[in-house]
Formats: structure tokens, C-alpha cells, sequence
């Protein structure tokens, strides 16, 4: 059992497409970013087909040059078929409204999530894997999480302390034990929360 203490501004929990955008452009912004992702990488996830839209996402967080060179099947639209196989439409990404570049990919998730993952750890996050978020508390000072590892070394357990939006909001963020179950509660923490970012 070993056990540190560390302090970021945002842990992230997931290295998914989600997790990874997240981190890397909260981390291209300076924050200080742990990423926990409980799976060793390649691993198979379904959602392989990518919308030209994606394109603008990954130019923003500059992995645009790095999906590119991946190796993955170029994409300039979609056939939606029923069924029963008794009708089809393509969908042309040439002509759908609003798309800046028509052409996108068709990926292998266990190499597009590892890609991005790679991306988030070369801005700045603090990527550990494979780790499991397995407990969250919440305190007035922050937040503390606990990571379950698996490995040579037996378990090991870290307590993440978290204090930025507390600190940089001046929101005590203090749901009580039970706010599980009290959805209003949590809205309403969230409304402050949001409010409070927003007046910067
Ligand atoms: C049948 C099906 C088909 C789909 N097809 C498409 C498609 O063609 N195109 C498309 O764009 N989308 C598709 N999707 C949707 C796509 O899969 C999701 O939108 C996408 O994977 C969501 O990304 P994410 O990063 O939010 O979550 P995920 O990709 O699910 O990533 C979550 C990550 O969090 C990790 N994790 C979970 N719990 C913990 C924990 N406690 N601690 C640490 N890590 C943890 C997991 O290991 C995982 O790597 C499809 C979905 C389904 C179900």
C-alpha cells in the first residue's frame, strides 16, 4: 500500500475522446491537469465513425497533424440503410451545411483514443494509467479522490487534493453526504459554481 498527496486544479476522470479533449485544453491553459484512466491502452471502444465536424476539434486542441498522419480511412460521407435493407441514403459530407472541410475519418477507437490520450499528456496533463477513480469527498477546502492501481507493486492508493474552484471561486463546494439523492442541491451548488466562473 503506498500513498502520496498531489494537487491539481482539475482531475479528469476517463482518457475517452472526452477526458483527453478536456484535459488537453484545460492544460494548453495552463491548469494543472491529472487525467486518471483505469485501462492500459489500446483497448477496443465502439464509436468509429467520425462527423467532419470532429475536424474543427481536433485542430483546436492541435492534434490535427498527428489524426492525420494515423493512418486512418478518409471519409467524404455516409450511407444510412434500413434494416431490412429496402432503402438507402448517402449523406454527402460535400454538401451538408456548415462543414468547413468535407472530409473526416473512419478510426480504430483503440488507436484514436490512444492518440489523443498521447496528445493530452504531450500539452501538460498528468496522465496516469492504467488508474481507477474509485471515491470522491468533498470538502470545503477542496476535493480529494482516491485512485485504485492494480500492478507489480500491489494496490496502491493516492488522495488527490483539489482546490482551485473553491479557492479561485471563493464557492464553498460542500454538498452535503447525501446529495446523491438531492438533485436541487446539486443544481443548485452547480449554479453557483457556474455563476461564479463566470463573473471570473
Ligand atoms: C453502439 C454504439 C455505437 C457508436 N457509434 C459511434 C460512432 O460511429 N461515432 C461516434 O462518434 N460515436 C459513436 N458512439 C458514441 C461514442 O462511443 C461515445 O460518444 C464516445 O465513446 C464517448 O467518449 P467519452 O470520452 O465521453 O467516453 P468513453 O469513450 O466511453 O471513455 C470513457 C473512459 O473512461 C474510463 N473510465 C470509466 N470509469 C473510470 C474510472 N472510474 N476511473 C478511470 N477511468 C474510468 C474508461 O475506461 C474509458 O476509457 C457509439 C456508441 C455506441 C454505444
Amino acid at each position: 500500500m503506498g500513498r502520496t498527496v498531489d494537487s491539481y486544479d482539475v482531475i479528469v476522470v476517463g482518457g475517452g475522446p472526452g477526458g483527453s479533449a478536456t484535459a488537453t485544453r484545460l492544460a494548453q491553459h495552463g491548469r494543472r491537469v491529472l487525467l486518471l484512466e483505469r485501462d492500459p491502452f489500446p483497448r477496443f471502444h465502439i464509436g468509429e465513425s467520425q462527423l467532419p465536424w470532429s475536424d474543427e476539434i481536433f485542430r483546436t486542441l492541435g492534434v490535427e497533424q498527428a489524426i492525420a498522419g494515423a493512418g486512418f480511412v478518409d471519409k467524404w460521407g455516409a450511407t444510412f440503410i434500413t434494416s431490412d435493407g429496402g432503402a438507402e441514403q448517402y449523406a454527402d459530407f460535400a454538401v451538408a451545411p456548415q462543414t468547413p472541410r468535407p472530409q473526416t475519418y473512419q478510426v480504430s477507437r483503440d488507436e484514436f483514443d490512444r492518440v489523443l490520450l498521447t496528445h493530452a499528456r504531450a500539452t501538460g496533463a498528468d496522465v496516469r494509467q492504467p488508474a481507477q477513480a474509485v471515491d470522491v469527498t468533498f470538502a470545503a477546502d477542496g476535493v480529494t479522490m482516491q485512485q485504485f492501481n492494480e500492478g507489480a507493486g500491489g494496490q496502491v492508493v493516492f488522495h488527490l487534493h483539489v482546490h482551485i474552484i473553491p479557492r479561485k471561486t471563493g464557492v464553498a463546494m460542500k454538498p452535503p453526504a447525501s446529495a446523491k439523492e438531492k438533485p436541487d442541491v446539486l443544481a443548485e451548488q452547480a449554479k453557483k459554481l457556474a455563476a461564479a466562473i463566470a463573473a471570473g
